[in-house]
């Protein structure tokens, strides 16, 4: 991948890339290395100030109580779990349609997923089909906030208080996203957090954090990511090793100063996809992202629905022309091989099924110009024998045509 951008009008032929991190470390790059560098200096590479210090701008920016970081967005979902004592012959209700992690967590305590359907609007857990699946072993519902929009929190607490459950929400793609104007992770007993290079807040390797405002359990998580020491080798319970490096701490403050202004562009692209659609006259061939009309969506990703069963074709020709896109998540996790044990079977998640099916990703990064966003959507017209000239072109050509008359 070259690291200089194509800009200005661009050639069909020219790359565009699905994601370019190189883009925003160039435009930070002195305030990450002098971050490097006094972590350096310090020689204190694990937890220590620059954590605590990270830990108290991530809280204060999702308006948390507490934050506790720990080594990545898994652990934080495991953390979390572990905190609330779910363990086997437990069930947490979650969406088949997410990154492993989320089901992977619940299995690792011992507890059992059970997995209930999406919506197709929003791709986030169909809450009208929850209550049927809590049984006497449900002991937390896992919504997960996929590509950056907050799942439907109101009905999930009503289901949650009415059945004294806990609410434990993956944020992992949703750091900033509001939900009634409160942020993720203030929408759960805990919320977790991924700083995976390629989340919107992304650290230099893996990362991850834990926002709660119950201070008990973030006492027990601080202690659970260290083994479960009380402090002097003393273990009461017993935990296992997720400490956040401090030089991801420091790296991640640097970004987290950064982040409203990346997550703006973000969706200022969103909404040039949209305008671009319509200029393209393909909102016929795919399905655009939604935002909920109470919701900020942070476009984590901005991810479209193919029609017509072309998903597959449009990916092919899309990577012939070098067009960045991917697809966030081909098979639902009720149908991967290491759940068979759990019994489902193809048919029984049809909207999570269908997702699958149907989705392809777009580069959304913020630095994407518009130039190149135009590139994807007239790949994608070209990839599907559609028109490659906007209305919008034909507009402004006519426009001082007609004005010189
Ligand atoms: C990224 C992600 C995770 C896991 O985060 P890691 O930091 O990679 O462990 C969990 N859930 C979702 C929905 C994610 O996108």
């Amino acid at each position: 991948m070259s690291d200089v951008l194509p800009t200005g009008t661009s050639a069909a032929s020219t790359p565009v890339p699905f994601i370019n991190l190189q883009a925003q470390h160039a435009a930070i790059r002195d305030e990450v290395l002098e971050a490097v560098e006094r972590v350096f200096e310090s020689q204190a590479f694990v937890l220590g100030d620059e954590v605590s210090e990270f830990e108290c701008d991530i809280a204060e920016y999702c308006d948390s109580r507490e934050a506790i970081g720990c080594a990545s967005g898994s652990d934080a979902l495991l953390l979390s779990l572990m905190g609330l004592e779910i363990g086997p012959g437990d069930e947490v209700i979650t969406s088949p349609f997410t990154f492993f992690a989320t089901a992977g967590a619940i299995c690792r305590t011992g507890a059992t997923p059970v997995f209930v359907d999406i919506r197709p609007d929003t791709y986030n857990i169909n809450t009208a089909l929850i209550e049927a699946a809590v049984t006497s072993k449900t002991r937390a519902i896992m919504p997960v906030h996929l590509f950056g929009q907050c799942a439907d929190m109101d009905p999930i607490w009503r289901i949650a208080t009415r059945h004294g459950i806990a609410v434990i929400e993956d944020a992992c793609q949703a750091i900033g996203a509001t939900y009634n104007g409160r942020r993720a992770g203030v929408l759960g007993r805990t919320g977790c957090f991924s700083f995976f290079p390629t989340k919107n807040l992304g650290g230099a390797g893996d990362g991850g954090l834990i926002t709660t405002d119950d201070s008990e359990l973030a006492g027990r998580l601080r202690r659970l990511r260290v083994h479960g020491d009380l402090g002097g080798y003393s273990h009461q319970e017993m935990g296992f090793n997720s400490r956040l490096d401090a030089l991801q701490a420091a790296v991640l403050k640097v970004k987290l100063a950064h982040l409203e202004d990346w997550t703006e562009a973000r969706r200022d692209n969103a909404e040039l996809y949209n305008e671009l659609f319509a200029d393209y006259d393909l909102l016929d061939a795919v399905t655009l992202p939604v935002e909920m009309s109470d919701r900020r969506h942070v476009f984590n990703q901005f991810t479209i629905r193919v029609h017509d069963g072309r998903r597959d074709e449009l990916l092919q020709k899309m990577r012939h022309a070098e067009l960045g896109c991917a697809i966030y998540y081909p098979t639902p996790l009720h149908l991967q091989q290491c759940f068979k044990g759990l019994g489902y079977s193809a048919g029984q998640m049809p909207e999570s099924e269908k997702a699958g099916a149907e989705v392809l990703s777009l580069p959304i990064f913020a630095e994407l110009t518009d130039s190149q966003q135009e590139q994807i959507v007239r790949g994608i017209a070209a990839s599907l024998g559609r028109s490659v000239v906007p209305r919008r072109s034909i507009v402004s050509f006519e426009l001082p045509e007609s004005k010189a008359a």
